[in-house]
């Protein structure tokens, strides 16, 4: 009985290898991202200095299986490390879900899938030498999939279209919000096979090279948070691609999508991150402890320990049900776990910009100083609710319906 209690050597090497990753990005933040994070901001310039210490770190890999050279980052692994990563710079995690989870989506998450030997075999070619770009190039991938339309919140195909021709594909079409526009080497564009009686079913994930010929980047950036993830717009004309850049096989992107549905979660992680760095920082202020700063304590208020101690509270409920969600993330997920895994999204979203608020009142009017990070980090994580396919909304939407209604349910 005691054995089976006792954790496995494999859980145990994982949970080393959760610990050790996590304190990588822990040194990498502190020392480096962090100092980093107000130019960004203040320019709405991409992190590219961040960039160079993840390759150089080897993380630029961090989903990529270890079979392909990667660090073999599993789902929580992966989320785990990027809380961590948005505590020190939120532009970074954001855009660092975009490159990672091209790995992870192609590589463990769809090693679940339902597939036909042919269609393994065909995922194996296509995603090997994406993998060779990441891990011997230490090539960037972007995940450009909104459009303005309901195709982003996996309501309706996808406007950009790819038709198939001798050797390749020529996609049409306009993406919104590309995170990494001008700094990945790939955006991996979802677009729809251009053929009659198009469906969701038709959805391709296809890696367009940042030089194809018909590929622009147009429009201004300057928005109000998340300023280095530098998210123009990417109009895609005639843009001939061949065969092998395709992130997956025909059909395998909906099904990961229906079967998977935590991949949707990965945007999370980020705004975890940011609501730990406000509390951080509130705690860090309140002691008279921030560097730079006239060591003024402000502690023995009784109303900012009350404040504090909201804060605290909601980041360990907000903690509680991330760490929670992501443990439990798997093909196939029970009902209760797809509802938790929607709550989940809503919770962290819209705690995150909750805790940054009362970081604010309670740090008082220097908070809003551009020479602290706290307005930034009350800016960046009013981002995270806006974000399909499950903004803060489409959360509650999905959950109104889905406790209320088994599947094919109606009221008449
Ligand atoms: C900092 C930042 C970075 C981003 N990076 C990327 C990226 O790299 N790649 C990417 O693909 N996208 C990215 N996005 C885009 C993001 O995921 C959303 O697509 C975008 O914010 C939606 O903008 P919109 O107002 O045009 O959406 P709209 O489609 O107009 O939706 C507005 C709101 O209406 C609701 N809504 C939309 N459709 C429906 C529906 N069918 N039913 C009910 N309600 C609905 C949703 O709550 C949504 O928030 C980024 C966004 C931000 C803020």
């Amino acid at each position: 009985m005691a054995s089976i209690l006792r954790t496995s050597p494999k859980e145990a090497s994982r949970k080393d290898k959760q610990a050790a990753l996590i304190a990588l990005v822990n040194r990498l933040g502190r020392e480096k991202f962090a100092p980093r994070a107000a130019k960004y901001d203040r320019e709405a310039s991409f992190p590219f200095e961040n960039y160079a210490d993840m390759r150089e770190a080897g993380l630029l890999g961090l989903c990529v299986p270890e079979a392909y050279g990667g660090l073999g980052a599993d789902f929580e692994t992966y989320c785990l490390v990027a809380a961590e990563m948005g505590r020190w710079c939120g532009t970074t995690a954001l855009t660092f879900n975009m490159h990672a989870c091209s790995a992870l989506w192609t590589g463990p998450l769809a090693d679940d899938l339902d597939m036909s030997p042919a269609e393994r075999n065909e995922l194996e070619t296509l995603r090997r030498e994406h993998y060779r770009r990441v891990i011997e190039e230490g090539a960037i991938y972007a995940q450009p999939f909104s459009e303005g339309s309901a195709a982003a919140a996996g309501k309706a195909p996808f406007g950009t279209t790819a038709k198939k021709v001798d050797g390749g594909w020529i996609i049409n079409g306009k993406k919104i919000f590309a995170s990494l526009s001008g700094a990945a080497d790939y955006y991996g564009v979802l677009c729809t096979e251009d053929k009659p009686d198009r469906s969701l079913r038709d959805t391709l994930y296809i890696a367009v090279p940042k030089d194809a010929e018909g590929l622009s980047i147009v429009g201004d950036w300057d928005p109000l948070g998340m300023r280095g993830t530098v998210s123009r717009t990417l109009v895609m004309k005639d843009v001939f691609v061949p065969d092998s850049a395709q992130l997956m096989p025909r059909g395998l992107y909906f099904k990961a999508a229906s079967a998977w549905p935590h991949m949707f979660l990965t945007l999370a992680p980020t705004y975890m991150g940011i609501a730990q760095a406000a509390y951080d920082f509130t705690v860090q202020y309140l002691r008279g402890e921030v560097p730079g700063q006239p060591p003024v304590k402000r502690r023995m208020y009784p109303t900012k320990q009350i404040a504090v101690a909201e804060m605290y509270i909601k980041l360990q409920q907000t903690r509680a049900l991330f760490e929670r969600t992501i443990a439990e993330a798997k093909v196939n997920p029970s009902k209760e776990e797809r509802l938790r895994c929607y709550a989940t999204q809503y919770t962290i979203m819209e705690n995150a910009n909750d805790i940054a608020r009362l970081a604010i009142r309670t740090c008082g009017g220097q908070s809003m100083l551009k020479s602290l990070p706290l307005e930034r980090l009350y800016r960046d994580s009013r981002c995270g609710a806006l974000m399909l396919p499950w903004t803060a909304e489409l959360c509650l939407d999905r959950l109104g319906r889905e406790t209320l209604y088994e599947p094919g349910e109606t009221d008449d």
